[in-house]
C-alpha cells in the first residue's frame, strides 16, 4: 500500500499512454486499489487485457510502465507492475467467462475460427465470446498457452497462470481442438468458407538458420525446440553453447544451466546490444551461465564449434557503428550441444492454398485491424494478430494487436 500511495495519479499518465502497448488504466486502478476496491480494479484490468496477471510478471517493465513513470525524474519510479500482479491474480483465479449482458444479438450464431491458442488467440477468444460469437480454437500443440506454456520456463512463469485459461475457456460456445495444425490438418480456404471470420494468431516459431557448415549435425538443437521439451534432453555435465542475446537465448541458457550443463552464451555484439531484458542477462550470470561477446560461429564440427572474433567499427560511409567479423581469428571451442537462438519469424507457409497477397517481404497485406487481402473473390474474412503479424515481439504487444483484430472482426461481422 505504501508503494501505491507514492503514485501521483497523473492526469496524463505516461506509464499508460506512452509506456504501455495496451494503455493499462494505471491511475484509475491505483486509486481503486488504495480504497481497497480490488474487484473493480481487477475487472478494468481484465477487460482491457485478459492476461494482465501474466504480463505484469513477464513484461520488460523498464521498457514499458515503470520506465515511463514520472517519478523516474527523482529516481523513485512506482512499481505498478507488482500492484497490477496482486490485483490481477486475485481477479483471474475467480473469473467465470460469460457472454456480456449487452452482447449484441447481431453476433448470435456467428462462428469464428481462431488458429493459435497463445496469448493473442486466448485474448481474442475471450473478447469475441463475450461479444456473442461462438469460437473454435485450433492449435498445433496439444494444450493452450503458446509460448507461455511451451517456451517461457516454469522458473519464470508458474504454469498455473496458463492452466487457468483452459478452465476459463471451457464453456459452451468455445471448442478447443489441440493437435490441429493449419496448413497440415486444416486449410485456410476451408476455414474461410466454413466460418464467418477467421483469426490467425500462430506466432513466430520458425527459427532463423545460422547458415554455416555443419549446422545439420546431431549436436545442434534449436533453442526454441529445446525449450518446448527440455526434459527430453540429458545435458548434465555437457558443454552447451547458446548462440544469441535475446529472450529465447536467455531462457535456453538458464534452463540448460539448471539441468547441470556447463553453459555458455556466445554473442557477436556487445552486452548493450543484446535484445534480451537486461535483468534476464544479469540473472543468467547469477545462475552460473558464462558469456563471451564479439564471437561469431563459423563452422560446427564434431564436438566443437569454430568461432571468429568480431569488433565494432564506425562505417566510413554511413558513420554508423557496425560489427565486423575479423578474418584470421578462427579458434576452436569445445561444445557438446550447440543451441542457435538468433531469431524467429512467422511461417507463412501455413497459409498455403489460399491466394493471399504478400507484400514485398512476403508479409500478408492487411489493414490496420489485421484484415488480410486476397487475390481471389472468396470471403475476405481472415484477420491476423500477435507475433504472426508483428514478428517476434512481446506478450503485451501480441495482446494489443489481438484487440485490434477482435474489434475488426466485430465490426466486420456486424
Ligand atoms: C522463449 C521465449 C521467451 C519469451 N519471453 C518473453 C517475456 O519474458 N516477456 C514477453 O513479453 N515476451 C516474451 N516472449 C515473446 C512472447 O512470448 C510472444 O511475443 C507471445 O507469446 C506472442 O503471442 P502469440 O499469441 O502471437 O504467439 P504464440 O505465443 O507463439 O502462440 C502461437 C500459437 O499458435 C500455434 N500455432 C503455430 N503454428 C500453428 C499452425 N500451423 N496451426 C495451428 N496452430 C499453430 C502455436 O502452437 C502456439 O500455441 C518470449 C518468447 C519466447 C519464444
Amino acid at each position: 500500500m505504501d508503494e501505491a500511495r507514492r503514485c501521483l495519479l497523473c492526469k496524463k499518465p505516461l506509464c499508460s499512454l506512452k509506456g504501455c502497448p495496451v494503455h493499462t488504466a494505471v491511475p484509475e486502478c491505483m486509486a481503486l486499489y488504495r480504497e481497497g476496491r480490488l474487484e473493480e480494479a481487477g475487472k478494468i484490468l481484465f477487460d482491457n487485457n485478459p492476461l494482465s496477471a501474466i504480463t505484469s510478471q513477464v513484461c520488460d517493465w523498464k521498457q514499458f510502465c515503470f520506465g515511463h513513470c514520472i517519478l523516474n525524474a527523482k529516481g523513485v519510479p512506482v512499481h505498478w507492475y507488482s500492484i497490477e500482479q496482486e490485483i490481477s491474480e486475485k481477479y483471474l483465479f475467480s473469473y467465470e467467462l460469460k457472454r456480456d449482458f449487452s452482447a449484441s444479438l447481431e453476433m448470435t450464431n456467428k462462428r469464428v475460427a481462431i488458429v493459435g491458442a497463445g496469448p493473442a488467440g486466448i485474448a481474442a477468444a475471450i473478447w469475441l465470446y463475450r461479444a456473442g460469437a461462438d469460437i473454435d480454437l485450433y492449435d498445433a500443440n496439444p494444450r493452450m498457452g503458446g509460448v507461455l506454456r511451451y517456451g517461457i520456463p516454469a522458473f519464470r512463469l508458474d504454469k498455473k497462470y496458463v492452466d487457468i485459461y483452459e478452465r476459463i475457456l471451457d464453456v459452451p460456445g468455445i471448442r478447443f481442438f489441440g493437435g490441429k495444425a493449419l496448413g497440415k490438418d486444416i486449410l485456410l480456404n476451408d476455414l474461410r468458407e466454413s466460418y464467418d471470420a477467421v483469426l490467425i494468431a500462430a506466432g513466430a516459431e520458425k527459427p532463423a538458420m545460422l547458415r554455416i557448415p555443419g549446422e545439420d549435425k546431431p549436436g545442434v538443437v534449436e533453442a526454441l525446440h529445446y525449450l518446448k521439451t527440455p526434459q527430453a534432453y540429458d545435458l548434465k555435465g555437457k558443454r552447451v553453447i547458446v548462440i544469441g542475446g535475446g529472450n529465447v537465448a536467455m531462457d535456453a541458457c538458464r534452463t540448460a544451466v539448471r539441468s547441470g550443463a556447463d553453459t555458455w552464451v556466445y554473442y557477436r555484439k556487445t552486452f548493450e546490444n543484446m535484445p534480451a531484458n537486461p535483468m534476464e542477462v544479469e540473472e543468467a550470470k547469477a545462475d552460473g551461465v558464462q558469456f563471451r561477446v564479439f564471437q561469431a560461429p563459423i563452422e560446427v564440427r564434431d564436438g566443437a564449434v569454430i568461432f571468429r572474433d568480431c569488433q565494432n567499427e564506425t562505417d566510413p560511409e554511413t558513420g554508423k557503428l557496425v560489427t565486423r567479423i575479423l578474418d584470421g581469428t578462427d579458434h576452436e571451442v569445445p561444445c557438446d550441444v550447440l543451441m542457435p537462438a538468433i531469431s524467429e519469424k512467422p511461417d507463412f507457409g501455413i497459409l498455403a492454398g489460399a491466394p493471399w497477397q504478400p507484400n514485398v517481404w512476403k508479409w500478408p497485406v492487411t489493414d490496420e485491424s489485421g484484415r488480410m487481402s486476397f487475390q481471389d473473390s472468396g470471403k475476405a474474412n481472415v484477420f491476423v494478430a500477435g507475433d504472426f503479424t508483428l514478428g517476434p515481439k512481446t506478450v503485451v504487444e501480441a495482446i494489443g494487436s489481438a484487440r485490434a483484430a477482435a474489434d475488426g472482426i466485430l465490426t466486420f461481422l456486424k
